[in-house]
């Protein structure tokens, strides 16, 4: 199995290259945020919940995040691994992660960063804000909350992938095209 988490702050291409590369190792690809959405708009509890943290940009609580992420695990086992995208967030979610990965006798094989500087992430958050119906990409406020989110919660966690030496970062910028080839050539050279 393999198992891969693509990182990066909002906006960073995290989704796009996710379902790019996902059929390259057959993947099951995991959005935790594509799953918070289809629950808001399926009108589900959790979606109810969820929606609340998501409107304002801020994350939504652990305890609800780890939940829901435990149960997509389950529903795609067995399968040849995953791709994990938007999560995990914060430092108890990637211990979680850990926890429920070894209890399986499975565990994370690399994390890949995809790096792009705050203006281009603004840029293309405000742009797809215009077309993807996302209410937390139009507003320049809900943007940089975002962003404060993922330095306050997130970013500790290239610390905690870094002393496990699974920690990889590449240039996030550039062509769609050439971006995928940079992360499939370094995901091969990691499993090869
Ligand atoms: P994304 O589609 O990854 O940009 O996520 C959109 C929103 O969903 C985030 O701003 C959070 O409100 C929520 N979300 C997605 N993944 C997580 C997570 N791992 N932990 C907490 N909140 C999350």
């Amino acid at each position: 199995m393999l198992n891969i988490i693509i990182f990066g702050k909002p906006g960073s291409g995290k989704g796009t290259q996710a379902s790019l590369i996902k059929d390259n190792y057959n993947l099951v690809h995991i959005s935790t945020g594509d799953v918070f959405r289809k629950n808001t708009s399926q009108g589900t509890d959790l979606g109810k919940v969820a929606v609340q943290f998501m409107s304002k940009g801020e994350l939504v609580p652990d305890e609800i995040t780890i939940s829901m992420l435990k149960e997509e695990i389950k529903s795609f086992m067995p399968c040849n691994g995953f791709i994990f995208d938007g999560f995990p967030r914060t430092i108890i979610q990637a211990e979680s992660l850990d926890d429920l990965l070894k209890s399986m006798e499975l565990n994370i094989d690399m994390v890949v960063a995809l790096d792009v500087e705050n203006n281009k992430l603004i840029e293309r958050l405000l742009n797809r804000g215009k077309t993807s119906g996302r209410s937390d990409d139009k507003s320049e406020e809900k943007i940089n909350k975002r962003l404060e989110e993922y330095d306050k919660k997130t970013k500790p966690l290239i610390d905690f992938y870094k002393n496990q030496k699974k920690f990889i970062s590449i240039n996030g910028v550039g062509d769609l095209n050439d971006v995928t080839t940079r992360l499939i050539s370094i995901i091969d050279s990691k499993i090869s």
